[in-house]
């Protein structure tokens, strides 16, 4: 097959839109819809300048999305100094995998002359998540302790290092599974809270005065072309899957949503397209009825935001620490 652009040898055929591309156009192509969506999501605030740099923190696992993420952040604004990119590393504890990881973040930032930062869930919690599968005090899924920490530790270091934006690589199948789980659980107060956290744009979403607001720039690229991507640009993506992998229910729906987009190309486009406007309207609703009655308070232990008297994060510690 040949490059619809060029005439060249295709490398990649994209059925949700017909095209077929080369390795140079498709790597355009996925520059091109990255900084469009950097542009549609108000991501540089028009007060940025030299003077008054942003900072962003980038969550970097070294896995391919937030490899593929951070790599094109850096050509986008390299020769822009009114974005300062801060790669954020959590090693979470897991034998075999993280630190294999780490290398391949420590290569990347390296060679991008990035500031890199390394945190672990032993310094910090004194636990390792190998420990915390083997213990399993609550009876959950390694996935529901590891989220409550990483979201912790990501928060509260973007915070430290004074982030103007938390990015994370999420890409378009990672969106439309969260989308699609958030539908059928029929929780319309978590799609308002997805929308608040990181979808559209800033003006959209309004004044976050209690956390460093999220941005996923990664978001309309399906999965297969950020692995492609990484491929073809030879970056030191580390692929292998973490071996406490638990979410069952997400994989149902991978699944389902592989058949789907199978079958309909474009589903997993229609399926963000109408979340997001749905999502908005859920969060104007929302937002505005629930104000009155959050009662956001400081954990008693650790002083982060919450709604209860100790948070998540320490009632999970806790109980993992008396075991
Ligand atoms: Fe943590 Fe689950 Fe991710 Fe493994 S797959 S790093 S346990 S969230």
């Amino acid at each position: 097959m040949d490059c619809d652009k060029c005439g060249r040898e295709a490398v990649m055929n994209a059925a949700y839109s017909g095209l077929h591309l080369c390795e140079e156009h498709f790597v355009a192509s996925v520059d091109k819809r990255v900084r469009r969506r950097i542009r549609e999501d108000d991501l540089v605030p028009s007060d940025a300048t030299p003077e008054n740099p942003q900072t962003w923190v980038v969550g970097l696992s070294g896995g391919k999305d937030s490899v593929v993420l951070t790599d094109i952040l850096y050509r986008t604004f390299e020769k822009d100094p009114r974005i300062e990119l801060v790669a954020l590393t959590i090693h979470e504890g897991i034998e075999g995998y993280r630190d294999q990881s780490v290398d391949a973040c420590e290569e990347l930032t390296e060679e991008l002359g990035i500031r890199h930062e390394l945190v672990t869930y032993e310094e910090e919690f004194d636990v390792q998540m190998d420990d915390v599968v083997e213990k399993d005090p609550e009876g959950m899924a390694a996935c529901a302790y590891c989220g409550v920490f990483r979201r912790d530790l990501l928060s509260k270091y973007a915070e430290k290092f004074d982030a103007d934006k938390l990015l994370t690589g999420h890409n378009l199948d990672d969106e439309a599974e969260t989308a699609l789980m958030n539908f059928l659980e029929g929780d319309v107060s978590q799609i308002a809270k997805h929308f608040d956290a990181s979808l559209g744009n800033f003006e959209e979403r309004g004044e976050q005065d209690d956390f460093v607001p999220r941005a996923k720039p990664l978001r309309d690229v399906p999965e297969k072309e950020v692995a492609l991507y990484a491929h073809l640009e030879d970056l030191p993506a580390h692929i292998t899957e973490c071996p406490h992998a638990s979410e069952a229910y997400r994989g149902e729906i991978q699944e389902l949503l592989y058949q789907l987009e199978e079958n309909h190309p474009g589903t997993r486009h229609s399926i963000m397209a109408g979340y997001e406007e749905l999502a908005s309207l859920a969060a104007s609703e929302f937002g505005a009825r629930e104000e009155g009655d959050t009662d956001l308070g400081e954990c008693e232990q650790c002083g982060a935001s919450t709604t209860r008297d100790v948070c998540r994060k320490c009632s999970l510690l806790e109980s993992i620490h008396a075991v």
